[in-house]
């Protein structure tokens, strides 16, 4: 009757106030965590699977709340993405690692480059700009910067899309393609896309040797890589099997909870260091 339709909608709203009011704390609390020096960035090193070498490090973004303690990126960044926060906080993560890269470059550290990810609302025409504006701010040349997309990124307008590319990587900054296969993947454009890498996705690393569809998908993957001249790194890799299968199949780079997981900048640089001390 009417009061139950009464009470389960009265149920609904609060309920949907509550994650409203949830969501609108994290918003406001993110944008004064912008401003006020709450985000930090951690470095996960990715390996050349010939060699050994640290050859690059994936800029992860995390949120040092006053009362929550460190945030993940997967408990605001979905957020920051529906309320085109997300803008700032790139920017600020765009920013932060270049001052970093710049810090290590005067240490003298090997270069090695550094890659931030870029969700699909960052990707406009003032990408290109902005990119050549910081390196050129912190004197980086522009082999210290990557830019890691997702499949979602390339869904929009293909030309726009690919026109922001080209002048991003006629910097010089090279593009990689993340979460490859996980989401829409159209490979009638991958061929026009300018890009440097394909990304593996840890949900087929995962399992890698024993699962025949993720032995299938990876080799796929990286047989594409290969026609199309790209190169291929695995993220998500956990065990000497995984690696294994990876090297033997041909993958030229990894990076995962086996060597390293994303660290703090200072416990990076150590790494760095002791990776290529002679
Ligand atoms: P992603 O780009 O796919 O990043 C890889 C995630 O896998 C990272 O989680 C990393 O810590 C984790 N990971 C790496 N190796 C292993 C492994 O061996 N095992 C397991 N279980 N996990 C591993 P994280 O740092 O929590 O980041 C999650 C996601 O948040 C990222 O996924 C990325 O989509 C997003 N993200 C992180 N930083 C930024 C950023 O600065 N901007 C944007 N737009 N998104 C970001
Ligand atoms: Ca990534
Ligand atoms: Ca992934
Ligand atoms: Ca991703």
């Amino acid at each position: 009757g009417m009061g139950t339709d009464g009470d389960h909608v009265a149920f609904y709203s609060q309920d949907m106030n509550q994650g409203m009011q949830e969501r609108m704390r994290i918003e406001t609390g993110l944008r004064a965590a912008l401003g006020n020096g709450e985000l930090l960035l951690h470095y996960q090193p990715k390996f050349c699977i010939e060699n050994g070498k640290i050859i690059g490090a994936e800029a992860l973004v995390r949120w040092r709340h006053p009362v929550r303690g460190l945030v993940p990126p997967a408990d605001f960044i979905p957020l920051a993405e529906a309320t085109g926060l997300v803008v700032q906080v790139g920017e600020w993560v765009l920013e932060a690692a270049c001052a970093q890269a710049r810090q290590w470059k005067d240490a003298g550290l090997p270069p090695i480059r550094l890659a931030v990810n870029v969700s699909a609302r960052e990707f406009t025409a003032s990408l290109p700009g902005r990119v050549q504006d910081t390196l050129e701010r912190y004197g980086l040349e522009p082999t210290w910067l990557e830019l890691e997309i997702t499949e979602s990124t390339l869904m929009h307008n293909i030309d726009r899309v690919i026109g922001i590319m080209d002048r991003i990587t006629a910097i010089g900054v090279t593009l990689s393609l993340d979460d490859f296969g996980t989401g829409y993947s159209s490979l009638s454009y991958l061929k026009r896309f300018p890009i440097d890498t394909l990304k593996i996705d840890r949900s087929f690393t995962i399992g890698l040797p024993s699962d025949a569809n993720d032995c299938a998908i990876a080799n796929t993957i990286i047989s594409i890589a290969q026609q199309l001249k790209h190169k291929v790194i695995a993220e998500g890799v956990e065990t000497v099997e995984q690696l294994a299968f990876l090297k033997n199949s041909g993958c030229d780079e990894v990076q995962g909870y086996l060597f390293a997981k994303p660290l703090e900048a200072a416990a990076f640089e150590e790494a760095l260091r002791a990776n290529w001390a002679p």
